[in-house]
């Protein structure tokens, strides 16, 4: 009988376990994406990209004799009416690890289970699972740099090769037509202005990942500058699993250059990102709550709609460096890792306001939005999660801007006022932004929203309190 073959945060065929696992088993596949609550309360942007990588992955399933069977619905209701209509005796998916996700998981895996379906969940989604690392005394951990140390060497098993051909059932169930989910449909701008930065696809991960590992070399000196392409850009593929981290793991060791301090620092970096996964799987709470709860207490700013948040959401804060950044997450989907750290750093300190709020919309705004490493993001920037920045780091935009743009590169790509010459991209940024936000070409650039200086002081004033309580 048929395999179902759930499709969520994985949309690859090769470095898949789940996949592997059913092809080997000599069944019929049938593959399927379901348009549930989760996906459907998923941010403008990502959203809209995850319509394009959909798109991509049918068509890579129809290059191995196979399709992408959607459905819209509650995913137990969806499933079992595939195990109807196509006889299916088995379900298999790739682990996902936020709470709803799990929950949901749970439930389905015992009710199909209940009713005599084999259900099996794989690993793929992250190097190491988040029970399998643990501190000498059995405990999660708190803080990268010892969890970094006890992963350096471990075995990460080889990725599997992506099937030439998926073995299809005697007739396929009915499919939605994707362009009718309307993915896009909260995302104006992406049409016009952020397509061309977009390469979905799992063919178009490994490209790219081909393109960094020929200047891994440089990544070390060059990942936190903001005027040049230092990083490899492989975010929003992992986010959506058109790529997995075996495979980049394997591809940077392979490759020759362990011990590099480029790829040294590289594989570091990826274990970053598990290491959000370990503390989201573990703390579930940090997605919504603060990591150290004594920052309960801290006088954070949690009006969404006060003036000066506003500003920073339509990148008009009077600051070049932070409003460049958020210029190019609202063009491109994307921001630089320095800048991420920049504009949070402003929004919960300078304007003392509350990382939620940044962290919702960047949820709203990045094509590589991950639950996980945003929120713990946000939190460490903050100061209210795990291995915190200390509190009396406070980023102070014009130095960052001198050290990590200092020709002013980064600036001109994303900030046109008050050029003779303004770029596309900073120009597109007006063609982006909502017409609700009254924004034009010949504004000139606004006066800082609040004092640079003074909000560093009062920021620091509370920091300082809190620490001392
Ligand atoms: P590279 O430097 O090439 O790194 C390689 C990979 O390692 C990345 O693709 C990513 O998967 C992982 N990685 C690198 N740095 C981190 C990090 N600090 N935390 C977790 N994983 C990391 N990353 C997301 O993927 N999605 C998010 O929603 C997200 N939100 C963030 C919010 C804030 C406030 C901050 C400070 C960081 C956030 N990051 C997020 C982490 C980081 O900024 C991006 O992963 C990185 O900029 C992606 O670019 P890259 O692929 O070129 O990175």
């Amino acid at each position: 009988s048929p395999i179902i073959l759930w499709f969520r945060r994985d949309l690859r065929l090769s470095d898949h376990p789940a996949l592997a696992a059913a092809v080997r088993s000599r069944r019929p596949i049938v593959p399927v994406f379901i348009l549930d609550d989760q996906v459907q309360s998923l941010g403008a942007a990502p959203k809209w990209r995850l319509g394009l990588g959909l798109k991509a992955f049918a068509q890579s399933l129809e290059q191995t004799g196979s399709r992408l069977i959607l459905r819209q619905g509650d995913a137990l209701d969806v499933l079992c009416d595939l195990i109807e209509e196509t006889g299916a005796g088995a379900v298999f998916w790739s682990r996902a690890y936020d709470p709803d996700a799990i929950n949901r998981d749970k439930r389905i895996k015992a009710i199909l289970a209940g009713q005599g379906t084999e259900v099996r969940s794989f690993a793929g989604h992250l190097l190491f699972e988040p029970w399998t690392i643990a501190t000498k005394a059995g405990q999660p951990f708190r803080v990268f740099t010892p969890m970094w140390r006890s992963v350096h060497g471990r075995d990460v098993p080889s990725p599997e090769l992506a099937p030439a051909r998926l073995t299809a059932p005697q007739t396929w169930p009915a499919t939605d037509q994707l362009v009718d989910w309307r993915l896009d449909q909260n995302m104006r701008r992406g049409a016009c202005v952020v397509q061309p930065f977009v390469r979905p696809g799992e063919a178009a991960a490994l490209d790219q990942l081909d393109g960094f590992l020929e200047r891994i070399d440089k990544y070390r000196e060059q990942r936190d500058r903001l005027d040049d392409v230092g990083t490899s850009d492989l975010s929003e593929y992992l986010a959506l699993g058109e790529i997995g981290p075996r495979a980049i793991w394997h591809r940077v060791q392979n490759a020759g250059w362990t011990g590099a301090s480029g790829s040294e620092t590289y594989l570091r970096q990826l274990v970053w990102r598990e290491f959000a996964y370990h503390l989201m799987y573990h703390w579930p709470d940090l997605l919504t709550n603060n990591w150290k709860s004594e920052w309960d207490a801290f006088p954070w700013n949690t009006d969404p709609d006060v003036p000066e948040v506003w500003a920073w959401r339509r990148a008009r804060t009077g600051v070049p460096v932070v409003d460049a950044g958020l210029r190019q997450m609202y063009v491109t989907g994307r921001m630089h890792n320095r800048a991420r750290m920049i504009v949070a750093s402003y929004l919960t300190k300078h304007l003392m306001t509350h990382w939620k709020i940044g962290a919702d919309w960047f949820a709203d705004c990045l094509t590589d939005w991950d639950p996980a490493a945003n929120a713990m993001g946000w939190q460490w920037v903050a100061g209210s999660g795990p291995d915190a920045a200390p509190y009396f780091r406070i980023f102070n935009p014009m130095t960052q801007r001198e050290r990590f743009d200092p020709n002013s590169e980064y600036l001109h790509r994303w900030v046109a006022e008050g050029c003779t010459d303004p770029s596309a991209t900073a120009l597109a940024y007006f063609d982006a932004a909502p017409r609700s936000w009254g924004l034009s070409r010949e504004d000139l650039y606004p006066d800082p929203v609040v004092n640079l200086r003074e909000g560093r002081a009062r920021a620091l004033h509370h920091y300082k309190t809190r620490k001392d309580q």
